[in-house]
Formats: structure tokens, sequence, C-alpha cells
């Protein structure tokens, strides 16, 4: 193998981003407002402040700045464990045999395993800024709530999650990890909310959802002082902070004199996509160059390539802001046997507004193809990839094998979001063959898209 590029691009740790970028600066077509769902008027940052601190409202609500400082205390948390390598997959190209050209950019290089610390971290020191005591949110996988557990300990404030209570069980080791970092884990429904007692005393036996545990955050916030609720993806300010992973990549290509020609990367609620797309999005609205941006989600939830472009709620408990975006419903439920993530039922307004005017493309893909990707990537590339950056591989594959085909030297970069060692009852169910697939049939999809709230602005 010639190698001019090296396997790894690093910047130096002086060369990561100071700033991060807010491509609502640069679009024409501005994302549309959270709204409140009690008065249907756009939230302003007063209704916000009793659930999220002040400096992440501001960033939330601001669609014109287009840079924002790193605090440097955050730039020192980020050079623990950044700047993230940008590979050349010198080895799933000779695998593949194709003349394309693949890099990713890894962000599993830190002990919660994914992109979320780069914006729990930022969500951590916000909220220490305010003087608050603590913060509280849900996790369903467990990625975001073990980010945050790390966040939290670096900054010494309390840090209370609701952990989705099928994950409580079948994931001992992720609690052990946040509860490692001093959170402390509860599964949901509980009895420490009131929306938890009202959910158990009418289905004793659910194992709980996302949703559910949203709800119990969400009081647990509100109810005690000096406590404020922290989301891991969808919103702006989370997007904001990802972009971290774009703005590191672009400056690592150009030191190499690289332009992709199709860039790809999963999309679950949004925001590892967003944070990787971002700069380039800006360049292509700025009218400085273009790229071919695929986002992929999962064919048992289908967000952007089967859902409506309308006001809906974030939450299955309908109590969260509406806001504006690709969505299947708050009540759409991917089905039990979904293993691989990515079960959000909307995604990201800027994103969704991105989509809708036609600045990248979206592909759905089925998870037993995934984890065949994914299984190719690991015996090449040494990594165990998480299963939702999989779906990224799966069309980083796919897009490579049509090089092959046409002779095409493209250039093609994925985001690796995280590595996988706490999914391996998924890939238990893949190597067994026991694995399936089951995509939503329409009449499912037009049931729960009945059930969206009606807006009209
Ligand atoms: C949470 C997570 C995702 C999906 O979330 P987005 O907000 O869509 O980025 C993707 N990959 C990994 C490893 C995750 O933990």
């Amino acid at each position: 193998m010639k190698e001019k590029i090296p396997y790894k691009i690093y910047l130096t740790e002086d060369e990561i981003p100071t700033q991060w970028y807010n491509v609502r600066a640069d679009m024409k077509n501005k994302p549309a407002p959270l709204i409140n769902p009690a008065t249907l008027k756009p939230l302003t940052a007063e209704d916000l402040a009793p659930i999220f601190c002040d400096e992440l409202n501001k960033q939330e609500l601001d669609n014109d700045t287009a840079y924002f400082d790193i605090p440097e205390e955050i730039q020192r948390f980020y050079r623990m464990y950044r700047p993230s390598p940008l590979v050349r997959a010198y080895f799933l190209e000779q695998a593949l045999g194709t003349p394309a050209k693949i890099y990713y950019k890894f962000e599993g290089n830190n002990t919660s395993g994914s992109h979320k610390l780069n914006s729990s971290i930022a969500q951590a020191y916000y909220a220490k800024q305010q003087g608050l005591k603590g913060v509280t949110t849900e996790t369903g996988a467990g990625q975001w709530g073990t980010a945050l557990s790390m966040a939290c300990s670096y900054f010494g404030l309390d840090c209370q999650v609701y952990m989705v209570k099928c994950s409580y069980e079948q994931k001992p080791f992720r609690r052990e990890v946040m509860r490692t970092y001093g959170a402390s884990v509860t599964p949901s429904p509980s009895m420490t909310t009131e929306v938890g007692r009202k959910i158990l005393s009418e289905h004793p036996d659910t194992t709980g959802s996302l949703g559910c545990a949203i709800s119990e955050a969400v009081e647990a916030a509100t109810k005690q002082e000096g406590y404020r609720y922290v989301l891991g993806s969808v919103l702006n300010q989370v997007l904001l902070h990802q972009t971290i992973i774009g703005l590191e990549a672009q400056k690592a290509l150009k030191k190499y004199d690289i332009k992709p020609d199709i860039i790809i990367g999963c999309a679950g609620g949004g925001s590892n996509l967003g944070g990787l797309i971002s700069p380039f999005v800006g360049e292509m609205l700025r009218g400085e160059n273009d790229y071919k941006i695929i986002a992929v989600e999962p064919a048992s939830c289908p967000s952007l390539t089967r859902g409506k472009f309308a006001y809906d709620f974030c939450d299955t408990g309908m109590i969260c802001p509406l806001a504006k975006m690709y969505t299947l419903g708050s009540q759409f439920l991917p089905s039990a046997n979904h293993a691989g993530g990515l079960r959000f039922h909307g995604m990201s307004p800027i994103l969704s507004q991105l989509y809708h005017d036609g600045l990248f493309e979206a592909r759905s893909v089925e998870q037993t193809a995934v984890f065949a990707a994914a299984e190719q990537f690991a015996r090449v590339e040494g990594t165990l990839p998480a299963p939702e950056s999989s779906h990224a591989i799966r069309v980083a594959i796919d897009e490579a094998l049509k090089c092959k085909e046409t002779g095409e030297e493209k250039t093609i970069l994925f985001g690796l979001t995280g590595t996988g060692y706490f999914d391996l009852y998924a890939y238990e169910q893949f190597n067994n063959k026991t694995m399936t697939d089951v995509i939503p049939s329409d009449e499912t999809i037009a049931m729960a898209l009945a059930k969206l709230p009606k807006v009209d602005l």
C-alpha cells in the first residue's frame, strides 16, 4: 500500500477549534421556533428558564450569531480526548477493492464511547456557571447518561439519570459506569416522581420508554431547587456543540488539501450528523462549495424518508415543547426487535429545515444490512463500531462499491460516532442469525401521523 496520506490525520492540541459554528446564521430559511404547548406561541427565553440554564437558552434561540467562543474550561476538557482522529480507511478500501478514498472521523475515543461528551461537557459547564446544584436527564441505551455523568463529575455537579427500565436491567454495565462517575441512576418509570407513580399505577409491568423517562426527568428538574434538565440530541444548542466534529474534520482535510465529494452520517435526533456537516453545509449555503451529503436512518424508524415535516411533541408524554421537524408522530414506537439505536421519532429542527430545502439527502437501511457492514468494518479496520455508527458505515460501503463499478475515485467522509462494547446483545442476535428486519407499514405510520397536534402558525 502506498500511503501518502497518513492512516490517522491528527490536528495538534493547539489546532483544536476554539469556536463552535452556528449554521443557522447562514440559513436563509431559519428553523421554525419551538412552540409552547400551552400557549401555542413561540417559546421565549422566559418560558425556557425553569427548564434549561440561561446561557444554553441563549444559544438555543440565537439564529444569527455565526460563531460562539468555546469557554476555556471546556477547551481544557476537550484536550483530554480531542482532537479526535480523522482516519483514512485504507484497510476497508483494500478489502472492498474500491478506487474510492474513504475517511472517517472517529468520536469513540473516550469512556462514554461516543460523541455525546462534546455537548455534555458544555451543558454541565453552563449549569455550573449559573451556580446550579445539579442536572437531571433521561437515557435510553445509556450513552448520553454516561457522557453526562462524566461531565458532571468534572464540575462537581449532582447528576440524576432516569434510565429506561429495560435498559437499566439489560445494560447493568452502563449503569455502573455512570455510578462510578457519581451519578444516581433510577430505573424509569419510578416512584420518585408523580408522572412515574401514575404510569406505574396504570401499567405496573411496564419496562419503560424514552418518552416516559423524559417526563420524569423534566418533573424532577422543575421540582428541585437549583436543578435544570439537559438533553443530549435534537436541540439547536446540542448541534452547536457538536460542530467541533465537523470543524476539526474540515481543518484536518484542509491540511492535506483533501475535498470530500460525499459526506455521510447516521441520524437519530441529528446531533452527530448536524455537528459533522454544519461547517460543510455552511460552505454550500455561502455558495463556496458543493457536497453530496447523505443522512442514514434505520428502516424501522424512518423519520426523514417517511415522516412528515410538521409541528410535533418531542416526547411521548406530550409535555415538552413542540418542534417543527420531520416526524413519524410522537406516538410512534419503533418495533421492539429494533436493536440498532436511533429510535427517536423526530429529527433536529435545523436538519429538518436543511433537508426540506434540499441541502442533503436521506436513506434508510435495514438493521441486518447495518450489522453486516459493522462486522465487515470491525474485521478490517479493527474498531468495533456502535450499531448507530454502522448505519453510516453501511452507506459509505455502498457508495464505495458504486465507485468500484464506475471506476470513479470519489472521496467519502463519514462519521464513526462510537464504539459498540455495550451493544453486544445486538451483536449476539446478529451472530446467531436471529436478528430480523421490521419495517413499519404505511398504515402504522399513517396512524401515528394522524395523532400529530394541530398547529397552524
Ligand atoms: C446517541 C448516538 C447516536 C445518535 O444520536 P444523534 O443525536 O443522532 O447523533 C449515534 N451514534 C452514537 C454512538 C450515539 O451514542
